[in-house]
């Protein structure tokens, strides 16, 4: 059975399909920039890549060009499009609606759509992703995948915010909460990996990429995580301000005469990593720039260990002490001088590293032997899930962890 897994974005569409009979990748692509210029197709086959610099200029457009390249006779995966058996989709914001996966139907579109507020950016381009793949196969059944979903076990204490109630009754404003796919991910995987039950056990992950959150994960169940109503809270992120004072964003808008949405625009896209090195976004190019003793880039790489650091010893205090750590995303899985700095001075808590295991891009425990606390890398796979979840949903199964 064949899934194909899609990730829409404003203006972009990831896709990888995949056959279920023993979970392989069989293409991979992505169709960038529709609806501007230099939009085009790269889509990987084994060795074969089939690329096409075209006009796209709707999301219905890449889909049918990412559809006419699976079904390439040359450098394709299908002979036919009725292999697909279903389409995953991953969706970032469910709300309060959506705990978990689910087969889309015109109900689900809708709810989608009533979260547009909260996700103002992906969930329409997310919809838009469902409908065209609806427009292109329409016999062929959507199953959506909330990044918000597998943080909805959150208790209220965690999830609201102190402002008045009838924000949360009114606006529903509360701590959402994303990557909830990866968090579910690897907080699953790391248990299967070590041979440790769900119950009982005490999981800080650390999702660190370009956009990072952490989660406090407890008999499987998240209890708490970073990020809040949008992306924008927790830690240091590569354009991301992270936590600060709301009123940092009331005295910007006065000083420069700045509307709220002109702040938090720079509190989204030029913040940051970037905002502070004025270098980059990327945490390969700050750690270069801090190696060659770059103050912007130092600090910036100082301020993104700090936020984490305090991540964890809050969790651990919520979780009531802490089993495993883990790490992932691009950041968390290949950076090995940035796992050794975050986990420094962390003996208290019984946790130490062990600087040969952790030089590892790939799964692994990184703790020393006389480490209480077992730290590992585990590479996220936020696909898989989409796709296993996609099947379930499609054979009627319950979805379990
Ligand atoms: P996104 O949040 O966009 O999915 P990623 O998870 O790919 O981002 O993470 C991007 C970050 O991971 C960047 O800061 C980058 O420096 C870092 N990164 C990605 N790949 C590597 C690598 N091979 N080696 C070191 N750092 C990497």
């Amino acid at each position: 059975m064949k899934i194909l897994i899609l990730n829409a974005g404003s203006s972009s569409l990831k896709y990888q399909l995949m056959d279920m009979d023993g979970e392989k990748i069989l293409a991979k692509g992505i169709v960038d920039r529709i609806g501007i210029d230099g939009s085009a197709i790269k889509q990987t086959v084994g060795e074969q890549v089939y690329k096409l610099a075209t006009p796209i200029p709707k999301h219905t457009d890449a889909i049918r060009l990412m559809l006419k390249a699976l079904t390439d006779p040359q450098k394709g995966a299908l002979k036919n499009l009725d292999e697909i058996s279903a389409f995953g989709h991953r969706v970032l914001h469910g709300g309060e609606k959506f705990i978990d996966s689910i087969l889309v139907t015109d109900e689900v579109k809708a709810a989608i759509r009533e979260c547009f507020p909260l996700g103002p950016l992906h969930n329409p381009a997310n919809l838009m992703g469902i409908e065209a793949c609806q427009e292109a196969m329409p016999q062929t059944p959507n199953g959506a995948v909330f990044d918000t979903a597998f943080h909805h076990t959150m208790p209220k204490s965690a999830f609201m915010y102190g402002v008045p109630m009838e924000y949360y009754k009114r606006l529903h404003i509360r701590r959402y909460g994303f990557h909830g796919t990866s968090h579910r991910y690897v907080s699953k995987r790391v248990r299967e990996f070590l041979g440790i039950p769900r119950e009982g056990s005490r999981i800080i992950t650390c999702h660190l990429g370009n956009g990072s959150s952490l989660a406090a994960v407890k008999d499987g169940k998240c209890i708490d995580t970073s990020m809040g109503l949008t992306p924008l809270e927790g830690v240091l992120m590569g354009t991301r301000s992270g936590n600060l004072d709301p009123a940092v964003v009331q005295y910007i808008a006065n000083s420069d005469s700045m509307t709220v949405n002109e702040v938090l625009n720079i509190c989204n896209k030029k913040s940051g990593l970037i905002g502070i090195s004025g270098l980059s976004s990327d945490m390969r190019d700050i750690e270069a720039a801090a190696n060659q003793g770059h103050e912007g880039a130092i600090l910036a790489q100082d301020m993104l260990v700090h936020s984490i650091r305090k991540y964890i010893g809050a969790y651990a205090a919520v979780l009531g002490g802490v089993d495993v750590i883990v790490f992932t995303a691009g950041i968390g899985e290949n950076n090995a001088a940035i796992r050794v700095s975050i986990m420094d001075g962390f003996e208290y808590l019984g946790a130490k590293v062990d600087p040969e295991r952790n030089q590892t891009r790939e799964e692994a425990v990184i703790s020393a032997d006389d480490s209480k606390v077992k730290i590992c890398v585990i590479p996220t796979n936020e696909e898989l899930l989409i796709a296993r979840d996609t099947l379930a949903i499609i054979e009627g199964r319950e979805i379990t962890d």
